[in-house]
């Protein structure tokens, strides 16, 4: 009998880039992936296609499957040959059981592997600005459950020893015990005065700090409210936090923003936003094709086949750059055909796009905006001349207008289309609905409309009432008055039309 593998892997605290290569090596390979609440769910879009995910998750008050039942279903998908990921929070050997589940793989015989994370309980503190020793304040530090009263899950604590030689004491699973854990500290000799930090959902979005004292925190949680997941430093490595606080610093600390434009498009305006340490969500509601409509497939091959005749090329995106040579290669036509038309590129980066194939655009104008591409390109152009225009569905028609009217012949044609997509919509609508949202990204305008579409076709009636308080960010002027016509004020908008300073915007 084939036997599969088991890899116990610790998933670290929440921000996704906090797991381990060989953890994310583990989640890569898995047929099944077995992971829990504080495991963050941003990991498991890295499985690969076709792989099952099985939640048991154990919330404080309910554990989705008995800790019995999870070790034995561990041993079952193993037995059945499958590869599996048990994906913890944090470290999964610190108060993660891995011991008990990887007793009962051994006594099967099943093979498996640890793999450590990087635990909350060092992690959190460090996101808060709070280094759990420090030459100045400490030489120990204690990571301790605060889960021992009433369930008594652990072994009995010694506070004396815990209140007397330890410098940090950390507290896992403490909040619900803070009372307890504060009066025995300072009944077996702690100072009152001792700093106290909580910190709930470390390094993911949420994250937020409160401090005090042991002689005061447990109300001022009280009167927050401030609830679980969350870690207890004690100790006067909390001070730190006054200076050391960074995260909080970054622009987009605490806010999630819906990033709308195409996946194949996105990385660039994700990889940003994280630097601004945002959380990035990604809702393509674009996919890029070629062009379905076989008119416009016919016109397009025509124009390819008389490559050789055009005076001038216009290439008006990136897109528009790659779907070309998508199509000129199926066709396999030899881009030396067009090796007598000047080029134009509107923007950098589709100038960019045609210096990876070799070309140098003749003229690139700034401008992304039709009318600045006609002012930039109509001293260039002579009369007669034969223009291809290489655009895409959503083109508007002054640029081929004006050069019409300067004599120009112009073939315009469709490289690719824009059509509606909806990945995952049923998530975001949930997250938008709980205001999870903070603020919503337009690269261009039908990035708008389409948002506007994907809600629709996904049961919303009122698009506009759900997206009411949540941030607008837009690429350009046109993106800015498509979401103004269909009711959104926009509050960010990009000073040129590149993503990079759609991003700066926002900062
Ligand atoms: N194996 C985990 C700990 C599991 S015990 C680790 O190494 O981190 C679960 C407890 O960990 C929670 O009750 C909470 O106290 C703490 N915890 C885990 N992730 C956390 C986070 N992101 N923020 C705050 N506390 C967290």
């Amino acid at each position: 009998m084939v036997k599969g593998k088991v890899y116990l892997v610790g998933a670290g605290p929440g921000d996704p880039k906090l797991i381990t290569i060989r953890g994310m090596e583990a989640i890569q390979k898995a047929d099944v992936i077995v992971y829990d609440r504080l495991a963050s769910p941003r990991l498991l879009k890295h499985r690969k296609p076709g792989a099952e995910l099985i939640f048991v998750g154990k919330l404080p008050d309910k554990h989705m499957l008995r800790q019995e039942e999870i070790n034995q279903l561990l041993v079952d998908l193993a037995l059945q040959g499958k590869v599996v990921t048990r994906l913890k929070g944090g470290d999964p050997s610190v108060f993660g059981r891995v011991g008990e589940e990887a007793e009962l793989l051994a006594d099967h015989g099943v093979t498996f592997e640890i793999i450590p994370g990087i635990t909350s309980s060092i992690a959190v503190p460090a996101y808060a600005g709070i280094p759990v020793t420090h030459r100045d304040f400490t030489s120990s530090v204690a990571i301790v459950t605060g889960h021992e009263y009433p369930n008594k899950t652990y072994t009995a604590l010694n506070w004396e020893h815990l209140a007397k030689a330890v410098g940090t004491t950390v507290f896992l699973m403490g909040v619900a015990n803070l009372d307890h854990i504060c009066h025995e500290l300072m009944h077996w000799g702690k100072s009152p005065d001792t700093p106290v930090a909580l910190v709930r959902w470390g390094t993911w979005t949420e994250q937020a700090t409160i401090t005090g004292t042991l002689a005061d925190i447990a109300e001022k949680v009280r009167v927050a409210n401030f609830q679980s997941p969350a870690v207890i430093i004690v100790g006067e490595v909390v001070k730190l936090r006054e200076k050391l606080a960074w995260i909080e610093k970054k622009p987009l600390f605490g806010r999630r923003v819906l990033v709308t434009r195409a996946r194949s498009q996105a990385s660039e305006l994700v990889n940003l936003i994280d630097e601004l340490g945002g959380e990035a969500v990604e809702f393509p509601v674009i996919r890029l094709q070629p062009p379905s409509d076989s008119a416009a497939q016919q016109a397009l091959d025509a124009a390819l086949d008389k490559l050789h005749t055009f005076d001038w090329i216009v290439l008006t995106s990136v897109n528009g750059v790659e779907f070309f040579w998508r199509r000129l290669r199926e066709r396999g036509i030899d881009v030396r055909r067009m090796a007598n038309a000047r080029l134009a590129a509107v923007g950098p980066k589709t100038a960019e796009a045609l210096a990876e194939r070799g070309l140098i655009a003749d003229l690139v104008p700034a401008k992304f905006e039709a009318e600045g591409v006609y002012e930039a390109i109509r001293s260039e152009l002579m009369p007669g001349q034969s223009v291809l225009l290489a655009t895409a569905d959503r083109a508007r028609d002054y640029l081929p207008a004006k050069l019409r009217e300067l004599g120009m012949a112009v073939t315009e044609v469709d490289v690719y289309e824009n059509v509606l997509a909806l990945e995952d919509g049923e998530e975001i609508v949930a997250l938008l609905q709980n205001q999870g949202i903070h603020i919503i990204t337009f690269t261009s305008s039908s990035t708008v409309t389409n948002l506007f579409a994907a809600l629709r076709q996904l049961g919303v009636e009122d698009p506009l009432h759900l997206l009411q308080g949540v941030e607008i960010a837009c690429i350009g002027p046109k993106t800015a008055d498509t979401a103004r016509q269909l009711g959104l004020p926009v509050t960010y908008l990009a000073k040129e039309a590149t993503v990079a300073s759609l991003a700066d915007s926002l900062s």
